[in-house]
């Protein structure tokens, strides 16, 4: 994979983990006590087809990659981070500066955490 789509796989990984944090809501008991209304049971299986689809598309392109994100996921329930100011969001450590966003075939990962990394442009 050359550097643009390492990129596109990280922002295609994103919208999974958007779709995942929000099925992971919905779905949670409290829920209804927090913002007042329910989600249909329709819509949370739309919108778990929706997410089956996106994690297909990825899975054809790097399995190995969306299993390190699903391996994350369980240890953090997030899989990938943003980093910004140079910052890991998810354990706020700052990134060795020497650090390059979207190397060919790499997977960007924190060096402390291990979380998957995408750059805010
Ligand atoms: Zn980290």
């Amino acid at each position: 994979m050359n550097k643009e789509e390492v990129k596109k796989f990280l922002e295609e990984l994103y919208l999974l983990q958007d779709l995942d944090l929000l099925i992971d809501q919905i779905i949670d008991p409290t829920y209804l006590q927090t913002f007042g209304f329910k989600v249909s049971e329709e819509k949370v299986e739309a919108l778990k087809q929706k997410r089956e689809e996106v994690a297909e598309k990825l899975r054809k392109v790097n399995p190995r990659w969306l299993q390190t994100y699903e391996r994350l996921r369980k240890k953090y329930k997030r899989g990938i981070a943003r980093v910004v100011d140079g910052i890991c969001t998810n354990c706020f450590v700052h990134l060795p500066a020497s650090m390059n966003p979207y190397e060919v075939d790499t997977l960007p990962t924190c060096p402390s955490c291990g979380i998957i990394l995408i750059w805010m442009d």
